[in-house]
């Protein structure tokens, strides 16, 4: 933490915002339930045993549970093949109580994850990866079912904060595709003027240094410094990197892509990393779980 001498930036609390939005989602669910009396549903799969896998489909599902969502919970084994899968998937497209998929990744290394992905009806997209989804996000004029969660997150921070979009310079530090790309074309979409810099990208610094808005999401502990960063930028920081911490019972901690000590004292609002874009992400998948079952039931 900067000392509060230093400290310039006002920190964007993800988890509060995060927390409104569940309470907001919560009443709307409630709601439909009184109204319709249906409930919406979310599938989450997951294929293996992965530890980090497990415990974010647990987090995900204890999530649905505390708005109201129904979680359809569908555990497969390792060795599932690539078939099988995609029936169980052509199967839940075809429940009506499910109104979103959610597939966690990644998959193991015998199964196509763009197959799978591909075989989500884009009603029930609620992840936003389907290539429809992304396609009619790139194109003016064209709205998709749903936006990808962490980017439809980190719009959300900014436009909560209050922080202007329109005419201002971003800049995002990242283009794949479930972070950097998507981001970038929805802070187009809000009429930013967009620079995309990545891993073959010359001159980043003098990029970065020139936006009034930085996404990071390059997946670089701290490579983002205070000198950066234009003197009262919005630093929205997606990076999630563990570095040895021996203090730590686990051995490590958590950091952020942007060197977050130093950009306290820069910035005009930075996002902490845990405790900023991760909550959001949640909520974003709960919030586009009940936008699905808002369109089936006609609302
Ligand atoms: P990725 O590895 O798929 O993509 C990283 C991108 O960063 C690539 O486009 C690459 O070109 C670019 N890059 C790498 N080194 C760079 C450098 N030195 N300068 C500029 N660009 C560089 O990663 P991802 O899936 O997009 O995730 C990015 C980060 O965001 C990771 O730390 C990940 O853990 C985190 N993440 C967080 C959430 C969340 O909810 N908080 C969700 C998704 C990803």
């Amino acid at each position: 933490m900067a000392s509060s001498a230093d400290q310039k930036a006002k920190i964007i609390d993800g988890k509060a915002i995060a927390q409104t939005i569940r309470s907001e989602i919560a009443e709307e669910v409630r709601g439909l339930s009184e109204k319709y009396g249906k409930v919406p549903g979310l599938a989450v799969v997951i294929v293996g045993s992965r530890k980090d896998s497990q415990s974010y489909v647990r987090m995900k599902r204890k999530a649905c549970a505390e708005v109201g969502i129904k979680s359809i919970d569908v555990d497969l084994p390792e060795d599932v093949s690539e078939a099988d899968l995609i029936s169980k998937v052509y199967e839940l497209n075809s429940n009506p109580d499910v109104h979103g998929i959610l597939v966690q990744l990644p998959l193991p290394k015998h199964i196509n994850e763009e197959n799978v992905l591909g075989a989500i009806s884009i009603e029930k997209d609620v992840d936003g990866f389907h290539p429809l989804n992304i396609g009619k996000l790139a194109m003016k004029g064209r709205e998709p079912l749903f936006l990808p969660c962490t980017p439809k997150g980190c719009l959300e921070l900014l436009v909560r904060s209050g922080i202007k979009i329109k005419s201002q310079r971003a800049v995002v530090v990242g283009r794949s595709n479930i972070v950097g790309l998507p981001v970038s074309l929805l802070l187009l979409k809000a009429d930013a003027t967009v620079s995309i810099v990545h891993s073959r990208s010359q001159d980043s610094e003098k990029i970065i240094r020139e936006a009034d808005i930085i996404i990071a999401a390059a997946g670089q502990a701290a490579m983002i410094k205070g000198d950066w960063i234009k003197p009262g930028a919005a630093v929205i920081d997606v990076g999630t990197n563990a570095v040895d911490d021996p203090s730590k019972k686990s051995g490590y901690r958590l950091v952020g892509d942007v060197d977050y000590k130093e950009a306290c004292k820069v910035a005009g609002y930075i996002t902490p990393v845990p405790g900023g874009v991760g909550p959001m992400t949640v909520a974003m998948l709960l919030k586009n779980t009940l936008d699905g079952a808002k369109r089936v039931i006609g609302q």
